[in-house]
């Protein structure tokens, strides 16, 4: 099986090459990512100027690894041009978690997503995290076990995984929860009096049983399948019955 390895973070960040070792375990592991952090840059593409990249073997010994100057849609973009047959496409660990409608914002999730628009099979990871750095030594077991449930599920093609901080090991399959949004802007000044505006995260309180939230909330891994069609079937039924 051939893997391209990619995230949001960026090539430096320590999911990474948690997930390209893990990885690694299952093929051959091409890893093709952003030269610097491209966290919440949703699945833009770079399309007014041209993208480049360089051989980056540093943390990844044994495998192929690259630095895009590019978003993390344009390191799978670039990587289904360059190499041929790529059979999935990773992406992650994000540090932080990609719960409910984060999946908007995600460049973790996003470019799985763009995998799919490839034809290729994508999945995202991510890790809740405080205000300490995860330690992915100790995750791994748990990247591992996560990646064996979901690498021959050949039906799904996208699939958005979250760890917990300290995951006791159950595995869940959930529901995105989008009932709420944890978007806020905040309005502040800075050090000259100047008034700014910072969009940030605030945390959510209640969550759906069930749910992507609900899963890590409780400790449980949490695989959610995605679909790529936005479209309102259930409003094209009503509307049509109406008529
Ligand atoms: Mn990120």
């Amino acid at each position: 099986m051939k893997i391209l390895v990619t995230n949001d973070d960026g090539i430096y960040s320590p999911g990474l090459s948690c997930l390209a070792k893990v990885a690694a375990k299952y093929g051959e592991v091409i890893v093709m990512a952003p030269d610097v952090e491209q966290s919440s840059m949703g699945q833009a593409i770079t399309s007014a100027k041209p993208i480049t990249y360089k051989k980056s073997p540093i943390y990844f010994e044994g495998l192929e690894a690259y630095r895009v100057s590019g978003t993390p849609a344009d390191c799978v973009a670039l990587g289904a041009h360059l190499f041929e047959n790529i059979d999935l496409v990773l992406s992650g660990i994000n540090i932080g978690a990609n719960l409910g409608n984060s999946a908007w914002h995600s460049g973790t999730l996003s470019a799985a997503r763009q995998a799919v628009l490839f034809g290729i099979r994508g999945i995202a990871f991510s890790v809740s995290v405080n205000e300490q750095e995860p330690d992915f030594e100790a995750l791994e077991p748990f990247v591992k076990s996560a990646l064996k449930e979901v690498v021959h599920e050949n039906e799904r093609q996208l699939l958005n995984i979250n760890f917990p901080r300290k995951p006791e090991g159950e595995i869940v399959w959930t529901k995105q929860s989008i009932r709420h949004y944890d978007g806020k802007v905040i309005d502040q000044k800075d050090p000259m009096g100047r008034q700014h505006y910072w969009f940030t995260v605030t945390p959510i309180e209640e969550v759906e049983e069930g749910s992507d939230r609900w899963a890590v909330r409780h400790g449980k891994t949490s695989i959610t399948p995605m679909i790529l069609d936005l479209t309102d079937t259930k409003y094209m039924e009503e509307r049509a019955k109406n008529k």
